[in-house]
This record gives structure tokens, sequence and C-alpha cells, in this order.
């Protein structure tokens, strides 16, 4: 009836009227011509079942149901064999209780209800005993509680792991400061992470917490300076003005977040359920259990107020030899910042820019529109780096060196916390490399739960009749395997120094023109360039794609810096000088994400899939429609398939007898003699009595021998 099919009971009134109760509890009768589509479900679908395995109904709709229903009854939790389907409950929850995480603990999957817990013990398990690196690809759209899920996770593993140590406390603490600094309030979540995350954490041999290291990917800059209706800009922003002591804040000239234009664009000042005040503490304690000093602390909120008030700045129109040029308007906030950063005297080069000509350097005017971009680049730029300083000196925090323990490489649980498949009205340079991104691990998951079963079937010789599956990588080599891929393409462009943006899209359209994946503008004049993506095609606008790509600040900002006699702002500037040869962004998002592809090929993977059940944050409400999307681009029907039908559990034989030898209900006494005929010719040379074998004397140098061959 729309599009997505549905679920409900038929009641046949005595005149034979066909009404359906669907769901959601909504009447509509069935007219005479449309009981011909009506399905009878199978009984597994009526009341939902713990593995999706289990469906006798393996369409979308019965899986949609299977959802629908479980979110319902209050389960957020369903598994496709392995594999962890949680629906976002948008209320709290009494299941993640230490008397759940003991619950949980030392039991296999599926022994007990669904879980996150049941999923987090697994991997601690496998670790153990298998001795391999483990690691959850947790993936969702914004909203869909990866997040949270990452954080329930490293929960269980730092109260299962034997030892409540300092080094614990210090990795839980790692999040309150990273959420501050790395997310925000948006549309689609009050929490939203606007950077990803991969948190790996070192166990030793006795399965305690050893230390942990941590990668970013990616964070969204432009927030700093501009924020979409109903948004807000990071959190630490408003902590910061809401919790800071009234004569630091003197000190810093900082008011409220009403006063500043980098915090009110979004026409947003507070966000629900969030006391900013309060967390101003916890982020406090949290940077000195971190090992932050009141210097370290200081000096970050002394250059989050810089950027405050460099947002102030306001720069006036001039005419100046017939050029557009302009000055910073005389007031207060020019002053106030001075007063921070004395040596800051020369931003007045936010409204030159030298130029080589003819081998001489000749400054040249900005026009207020350009002296506001350098402005706003120079926030960024230090906004952007304060966030990689401080996840470095977490992370200098967390690392500890591997005890000393022959025979022994300590094992790792890596969590993966990275943004979902974006695809907004409009879409920009940070979607592509976010899709990007995704198709890597859509790769990795199709590649682990599709490629590697039917592989290993074939490399056994079990018989197996092949799935179809939906392989993207034909995307990822238009993306960036392909020669003249596209990511290299706007790389090219960008080091071209007449290169624009129109002359990169002309580049990517001739190339890629037959490509039945890409899509080229619509128009001579468009700007916009489409990729067929795993889940849905993108329209791409490429106006700023190379600017963003290029990421770089002009020369005299950068001398600036090196002016600057402030350690903190030269310190985390310091790199530009010695970074790698990479210096695109895109270059370098590729280059940490392929270590993060080696990095998570080498691990046995647990996916959890994260599902949000409503575009409104509201418990209870489930739109169907949002979820079959959901569905459908996660690629869950093919694994359902596939898990169904193959075999996701192996043991060597030898691993297989060891373990399982005694359930075998044959008498110990028959398989020896089961044995002994299998080896020894003459039937007289062995006995078997009530309890012991009986052999010649040279069968037993006999036997050796042959078991060691075996071995
Ligand atoms: P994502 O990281 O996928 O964007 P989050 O993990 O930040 O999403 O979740 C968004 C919000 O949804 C959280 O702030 C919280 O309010 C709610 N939420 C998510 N998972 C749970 C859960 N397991 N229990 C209760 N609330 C949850
Ligand atoms: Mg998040």
């Amino acid at each position: 009836i729309i599009g997505v099919p549905i679920g409900g009971y038929v009641k046949v009134s005595a005149s034979g009227q066909c009404c359906l109760i669907d769901d959601e509890g909504k009447e509509c009768n069935i007219p005479e011509g449309e009981k011909a589509s009506l399905k009878l479900m199978h009984p597994t679908s009526v009341e939902g079942v713990d593995d999706m395995i289990r469906l006798g109904d393996l369409s979308e709709a019965g899986l949609l149901r299977n959802l629908l229903v479980r979110h319902k009854q209050g389960s957020i939790y369903t598994y496709i064999g392995s594999v962890l389907v949680a629906m976002n409950p948008y209320q709290m929850l009494p299941i993640y209780t230490a008397e759940q995480v003991d619950l949980y603990h030392g039991r296999k999957l599926g022994e007990l209800p669904p879980h996150i817990f049941a999923i987090a013990d697994s991997c601690y398990y496998n670790m153990r005993r298998n001795k391999r690196n483990q690691c959850c690809i947790i993936s969702g759209e914004s909203g869909a509680g990866k997040t949270e899920s990452t954080k329930l996770i490293l929960q269980f593993l730092a109260a299962v792991s034997g030892q409540h140590s300092w080094i614990e406390q210090q990795i839980i603490q790692a999040n309150p400061v990273l959420e501050a600094f790395g997310n925000a309030k948006t549309i689609r979540n009050d929490n939203s992470s606007r950077f990803g995350k991969y948190v790996e954490v070192f166990f030793n041999k006795e399965g305690d917490i050893e230390g942990a290291h941590m990668e970013q990917y990616l964070l969204e800059k432009s927030r700093v300076c501009h924020q979409a209706p109903q948004e807000r800009n990071y959190h630490i922003f408003y902590c910061m003005l809401s919790g800071m002591q009234s004569d630091h804040k003197k000190t810093l000239s900082l008011g409220d977040a009403s006063q500043f234009k980098y915090l009110t664009e979004g026409d947003c000042l507070t966000c629900d359920g969030r006391d900013d005040n309060d967390e101003f503490g916890r982020i406090h304690s949290a940077l000195k259990i971190l090992t932050f000093s009141d210097r370290d602390c200081w000096e970050i909120f002394k250059l989050l107020a810089t950027i405050l008030h460099m947002g102030n700045i306001d720069f006036q129109s001039t005419i100046m030899n017939n050029m557009d040029s302009c000055d910073v308007m005389s007031s207060n906030n020019f002053s106030l910042l001075l007063a921070l950063y004395p040596q800051l005297i020369f931003l007045k080069s936010l409204t030159h820019r030298s130029f080589m000509t003819n081998r001489e350097i000749v400054m040249k005017p900005l026009s207020s529109e350009q002296a506001t971009d350098t402005r706003d680049a120079f926030a960024k730029a230090m906004y952007g780096r304060l966030f990689v300083w401080i996840f470095t000196k977490i992370n200098s925090a967390i690392h500890k060196p591997q005890t000393d323990e022959p025979n022994y490489t300590r094992k790792s649980t890596g969590l993966l916390d990275i943004f979902g498949f974006e695809n907004f009205p409009q879409n920009s340079f940070e979607q592509l490399c976010i899709n990007y991104a995704n198709e890597h691990l859509q790769q990795f998951f199709v590649g682990h739960i599709f490629k590697l079963e039917q592989d290993e079937y074939s490399k056994e010789e079990i018989s197996w009749k092949r799935i179809a599956f939906s392989d993207n990588q034909k995307t990822l080599d238009l993306l960036a395997v392909k020669p003249l891929n596209i990511l290299a393409l706007i790389d090219e462009e960008s080091t071209f120094p007449k290169g624009t943006d129109a002359t990169m899209l002309n580049k990517m359209n001739k190339e890629h023109n037959g490509n039945k994946l890409y899509m080229s503008s619509k128009s001579n004049h468009g700007m916009q360039f489409g990729v067929k993506h795993f889940a849905g095609t993108v329209y791409y606008d490429c106006e700023g794609f190379l600017e963003k790509n290029r990421d770089s600040l002009s020369v005299d900002i950068m001398e600036l810096v090196q002016k600057s006699s402030n350690k903190l702002l030269k310190q985390i500037f310091e790199k530009e000088t010695n970074k790698n040869s990479i210096s695109t962004l895109s270059g370098q998002f590729r280059q940490s994400l392929d270590s993060l592809m080696k990095a998570l090929s080498l691990c046995q993977p647990f996916f959890i899939r994260c599902f949000k059940p409503n575009d409104k944050k509201m418990p209870m409400v489930f739109n169907r429609e949002l979820c079959m999307q959901q569905l459908r681009y996660s690629g869950m029907l093919e694994t359902i398939k596939i898990r169904k039908s193959g075999y996701p559990i192996r043991h060597t034989f030898k691993d297989f007898l060891q373990r399982y030898r005694v359930l075998l209900k044959t008498p110990a006494a028959n398989c020896c003699a089961a044995i002994c005929r299998a080896m020894i010719k003459d039937e007289e040379d062995w006995k078997i009595g009530k309890t012991k074998v009986f052999l010649r004397d040279h069968h037993d140098s006999f036997l050796e021998l042959e078991r060691e061959q075996e071995l």
C-alpha cells in the first residue's frame, strides 16, 4: 500500500469484507482486487526471532517486520549469526548494569538474548583463546548509536578485565574529552561525532587492559566557523563559556555564547538534555586524569578564546589604488585579541597576501571577503590542529609499552566508530571522503561475509551453490584505484596553481564519461557530478573542492605563527614544516584509511549495524520507510542468505577432536580397538582389557613413530 511491504492481521467480516489491521494498529479495508497481493506470514515472523537466520520468511518484508516486532517488545538487539543489529532505543534501558555484565561474561553467543555485551564478550574470549587480535566495526548513519555502542563495549571490556587500574580509568576518561572537542549538536543527533575514530585496546597475558591507542579521521573543521540552522559549534565552546570561573573568563574577555559570531550562526545556544556547566567540570577533571596540567588546560582555553574573538573581527571595504582592499574595523574585539596574544599584532596580515612576481615578493591587499576567508581559514586550522594535539597527548598518556613477557605479544581489540554513509541535498568534498571510507568498509564487510566464506568452501572442496552478491569494487576503482580516478584527479588539480574546481570537473567528466557508475554534470555550466555508491547515487557539488583539498594557509599566516612567542600556538603548527610528503587532505585521508584497512584485515572482525528507528530522536517510534532504507543499503538480506546457507564455524579436525572427543558416546575401548585394527596387521598382536590396551614391545615405538609423522 505504501511501497514498503507491511505486516498485519486480516479480519474477515460475516459479509466477506476483508479488513487489514497493520502492525501500527491502523485498520483499512482491502478492496476485492487487492486480495491476491496478500501473502500468508511464516510462523517465525509472527512473534519475531532472536537470530534472523532462523526466519522462515527471508524477504525484505520479513526482516523489516522482525525488527519492528522486536522494537515494539523493547528488544533492541537482534542477531544475524554473529552480526549484531542494534536499534537505537532513544531511552535509557536498564540493560547495561554490572549484573548484566556478569550475566553475559563467559557465555556463548546465542546462549542468552542478543546483546552488545555478548559481542563484546565474544571479542574478549576469542582474543584470549585464539590469541588473535579482534575488531568491532560499528556502522550506521548519524544518530544510529555507534558512539554509544562503542562506549558500551569499552565499559564491558574494562569491567571484565581483571584489575581495575588507573590505565582503564584513563582510557574511559578519554571519551568525555574527545566528545567535548569533536562532537556537536546537529539536527540528526544532539551529540554527533564530527570525526571518525579507531580505538585499539591492548590486553596482557592475564587478560587485563594494559594500554590503548587511538586514531582519528577527518574532523569537520568548517563547523568552527559555520553552523547550519538549529546546529551548534563544538560542545567545548559552550561548556567553557558556561562553566569557567568568572575571573578566568574576565582575563580572557569572555562573556556568554550569544556574543560570538562563531557560536550563533545556527541560532541555537543550548542543547536539550545537556548541561554545559556540569559538563565543563567533567571535561576538566578528565583532562587532569589524562595528565594535562593546569597550564596545558589554560593554554587550551586561551586558544579557544582566541578563535572566538577572531570570529568577531570585521573588515571594512576600502579602495586603494583602484584595487579592492580592506581594513580591520576598529572595534574592541581586535584589541581584546591583542591583549591575549600581543605577538599577533601582525594579524593585520589578514588583510594582505604576499605574491611572488619576477622573483620579487609583493604584498597585495585583500578584499573584505578574501580577508574574511583568510580569517576563517586561520581559525579552522587552529582548531583542527588543537584537536590533533589533544588527541596526540591523550595517546601518549594511554600508551603503555608492552610488558616483557617471553614468547608473548600482547593482543588487542579494536573498536571502529566512523561516520556512516551520507547523502544530503547538498554534498561536498567531506561527503565524498566519508562515502569513500564507507565504500571501503562495505567492501571489507562484503569481503568478509561473502568472498572469504565462499573461497573457504572451494578451498575445502565443499559442494556449495555460489550466491550472487553486490560487489562494490567497481565503485572503489572509480574513486581511488583506476588510473586518473576521481580522487587522483582532484589531487592532481590541487597541485596546479592555475587549477580551478571547473577545470577539475572538466577533466573528470572527460575521463569517466562512459562509466556507468559516474554521472557527468547535467548541463555545461553545472558544477555537479554523481557517483553511484553501494547505498545509492550521490551528487557532489564541486565548488570549493580544491580549496578544501589543498587545506593550506597563506604564507603570511604561517609566518605570523612562526614569529609567535606562544608555545602552544607554535607547537600545534610545527608539523607543517616537517610533515610527510602528502600534503592534500584527501591524500592524507587515503593514507590513514589504507593503514586502517590493513590493520582491520589482520583481525577477526565482528560487525555491529546500528539502526535509527525514526528521525525524531523518539522512543517507541518505528518509521518503516527509514528502516527499510537502512536494511537495503547495509546489504542485510544477502547477509542472511549466505549466513543461513553457510557454515560460519570452522574447526580443524585436530581441534575438533581435541575439544569434542568427550562427546562421542562410543566407549573408549572401542576407539582404542579401532586404532589398533587400523595400525597393526596381526589381530593377535594386541588385546583390549577392561581399562588398558596391551601391545607387543616393538609396536610401542612403531605407534610413536607413526604418530610423530602425523603431527
Ligand atoms: P552515532 O554515533 O551513530 O551518530 P550516538 O551513539 O551518538 O549516534 O547516539 C545518538 C543518541 O541516541 C545518543 O546520544 C543517545 O541519546 C541515544 N542512544 C544511542 N544508543 C543508545 C542506547 N543503547 N541506549 C540509550 N540511548 C541510546
Ligand atoms: Mg557518533
